[in-house]
Order: C-alpha cells, then structure tokens, then sequence
C-alpha cells in the first residue's frame, strides 16, 4: 500500500528531491553522488545531514530540503537487532577514525513508523581538513542478489566514468590548446596555397605540398578528438588482446599537454610485449590515473627535478609495467590510505583514481602496488599475465 507521503512524493519531479549541487560541502564529488543509485547520505563532522541523493530521500520519504542542514537523528536512527550494543555506532566511528565501516547483516533504519533491514558500509571521507561520513545504503530484501550484483557492477562503471569525465574537465585547457596547434597550422597551410595559386604563374605543385600539409594537420586534430571521444565515451566492457605499450602510449598522449605545463620530463622504456587480456579503455584510465599522479605530486619539486620514468618489461609469462616519478613519494600515513575510495590530499581531488585502477586490475588478473623509491620518489607498478600466440591466433582471447 501506497502512503499518503510516498504518493506525494511520486508526483513530485525528480529533480526537487535534490540538493542543489552548488550547496554539496564536496563539489568533485557532486556528480557521482546524485548518479548512484543506491540510497547515499552524506553527514559532517557536526553529525548534521549535509546531503541526501534521490535513491535515500525515497527510502526516507522525505524531500531532501527537509533533510538537509538537521542532526541525523532527526531523520533515521540505524539499530541492532542482536542485544550487543557495546559495538559503536558505524557512523560515528567513521566520523571519529576516519576508517570505512561495514554495516552488520541485523543493522535496521528506523525513521518515523518504518523499520528496514539494511546492509551497506559507512565511507569515511577525508577531504583536507574536513571528515564526512558517507552512508551507502542496499535497503536488504529489496532486490536480489544477482540484481544488486550486476547494479553494484553497473556502478563501479558509472564511478569510472565520471572519474574520466573528471579527468578530462581537468585537462580542458590543455586540450583546447593542442588542437589549436593543427588548426593554426592548417590555416596557414591554406592561406600559402591560395596565395600560391592566386599567383599570375601559379605554382601547382608547392600549393598541393601546403595543401597535403593541410590535410595531415587536420588528421592530427581527428586524432586528438578522437582519442577524446573514445576516452569520455561510455560503453560496456570490451574484453580483448590489448597491446599494453599501446596503452601507455595512448595516456601519455592524452596527457601531453598538462606534462608539458607541469614541467614534466618523461623517460619511457618499453620492451615488446605480448598482448593481455583486458579492456583496453580501462587499462587506459588505469595509465591515466598514474601519470596524472605523478606529474601532480612532482609539482612541489623545482622543475628541473621532475622526471617522470614509465617502462614496460615481460617477465614469466606476465607484462610488468612500472610508474616512477621524482615527488615526495608515499608517507606511511598516505601509503596506508592509498587505495581507500574518496581518500585525498588534493583540494579539488576525488579519491577515486587509485580505488578504481586497483579494481580494474584485479578484474584483469593484475594486481597494483605502491612503493616508495630509494630516492624518495613514488612507484606504482602492476603485472598481468599475457595471452600466448596461440590464444591470439584462435580469437579465443576475445570471447
Ligand atoms: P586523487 O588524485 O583524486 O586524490 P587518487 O586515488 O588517484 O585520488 O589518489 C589518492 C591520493 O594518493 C592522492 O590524493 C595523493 O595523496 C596520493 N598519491 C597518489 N599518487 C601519488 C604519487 N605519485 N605521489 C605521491 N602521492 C600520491
């Protein structure tokens, strides 16, 4: 049976039920939190409710500007039904450690008459000085296994895509700028040829050398744009034979511009490598996510100091790819949090680059590592077994 508050919010358009993003404490964040389907609630230091996505206010039947800006409590309690309630409140002990909490399988929400069962975690965010606690919520009994598995999946593609788009917002500038290049070049390209053939002996063959100029630098910006649109895009996984040093090429392209802008020297090694079993796309973010770091952390260096060293080397059966740069490398208090979701240092980080890479690696039967380099600098390193000739040859590796 329909309620009178849940009938009323039916016919409200989605769109009320959310707090303007403007007003989210964490901006970066914004997009991915009102995407996931599942209930969020995000909650600050103070135990007041900053946050609450579509999914979550439906679960509370309350509008999200009535659940904003109060204590939590106000809106939902989270209870136990087993009697051993010396355990803490999941909530506070995220806000209070800064570490996730799962929820434990009797956790039940109680706001107002209703009483659910639920399962979920709590995140810990820390974002600079300030700690948030994110309740991801699965209303249990709600779905079935195998839908809240494939939804969970579906999300973690979601998260990687907006984790590109996030990328690729950061990297706008220096986008527009390289594509500017072959347009300017393909305009003057054009202007000597015309010149050329205005000419009262008009010189045929410098005028198609300019043109064919024209025509490669209008190639180069397809190029640029294409790589783009394959990297925003979003799609289901492909798993296929993947050229890993492909792969690194293609991310040092896509970042060329904010490596040149930071200062960054790139020393690249690569062996030939049998190709592995991935999605290309993927591996591509996982690259991304590396470099990107790398040159970030190396911004605090002089900028003669700033040397970032790629390499891809094949070693029993598997292809061993290496990430090292000239930064302050990884503090243990850092190195400890590395690959904890939503955990940064950065003002206008997502935490996400290293949560999702070490996902996708997994996926891939790679696994990721970090260390820090005698010198001083970050390593990051993964493996993953590659496909022999054979497995290429039949396409089996495709299927
Ligand atoms: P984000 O880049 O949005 O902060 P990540 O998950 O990619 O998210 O990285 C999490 C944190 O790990 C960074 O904020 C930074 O503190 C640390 N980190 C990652 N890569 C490096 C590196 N190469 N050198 C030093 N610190 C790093």
């Amino acid at each position: 049976m329909i309620t009178h508050r849940q009938a009323k919010m039916r016919r409200r358009p989605a769109c009320r039920l959310r707090t303007p993003p403007s007003l989210f404490p964490l901006p970066a964040l914004a997009p991915l939190f009102y995407s996931v389907r599942e209930p969020l609630l995000l909650i600050d230091s103070h135990l007041v409710l900053r946050a609450v996505n579509t999914a979550a206010s439906h679960l509370l039947e309350r509008h999200a500007h009535d659940l904003c800006g109060r204590p939590w409590r106000d809106a939902f309690m989270l209870e136990r039904q087993l009697a051993r309630d010396w355990r803490p409140n999941p909530l506070l002990q995220a806000l209070a450690t800064g570490c996730d909490q799962e929820l434990t399988h009797d956790t039940h929400l109680i706001c107002g008459d209703k009483r659910v069962g639920i399962r979920g975690k709590v995140l810990a965010i820390n974002a600079g000085p300030r700690r948030f606690a994110l309740l991801c919520l699965e209303p249990s009994g709600s779905t079935s296994e195998s839908a809240s598995v494939i939804s969970r999946s579906e999300n973690e593609l979601l998260l990687q895509h907006l984790s590109r788009l996030n990328t690729v917002s950061e990297l706008a500038t220096g986008i527009a700028h390289e594509i500017n290049q072959p347009l300017a070049a393909i305009m003057s390209f054009i202007q000597a040829s015309l010149r050329l053939l205005a000419d009262d002996n008009p010189d045929i063959e410098r005028a198609s050398e300019a043109l064919a100029e024209a025509v490669s630098q209008t190639r180069r910006a397809a190029g640029i744009l294409e790589r783009l649109r394959a990297f925003v895009g979003r799609r289901g996984l492909q798993f296929e034979p993947v050229a890993i040093n492909q792969v690194v090429v293609n991310a040092l392209t896509l970042l060329s511009s904010k490596i040149s802008s930071g200062g960054v020297r790139v020393s690249l090694s690569t062996e030939p490598a049998l190709p592995v079993r991935a999605d290309a796309l993927q591996l591509e973010q996982v690259m991304v996510n590396l470099v990107r770091n790398a040159v970030e952390a190396m911004q605090v260096l002089p900028e003669e100091s700033r040397l970032l060293q790629v390499s891809t080397r094949m070693l029993a059966g598997r292809v061993h790819v290496r990430v090292t740069d000239s930064g302050p490398g990884l503090p243990p208090a850092i190195q400890e949090q590395l690959f904890t979701r939503f955990f940064t240092t950065k003002a206008d980080g997502m935490g996400l680059g290293l949560s999702i890479s070490q996902t996708i690696l997994e996926a891939a039967g790679g696994d990721l590592d970090a260390s820090t380099t005698p010198s001083g600098g970050a390593c990051f390193q993964f493996s993953l077994p590659t496909l022999n000739h054979k497995d290429v040859r039949n396409g089996s590796a495709t299927a």
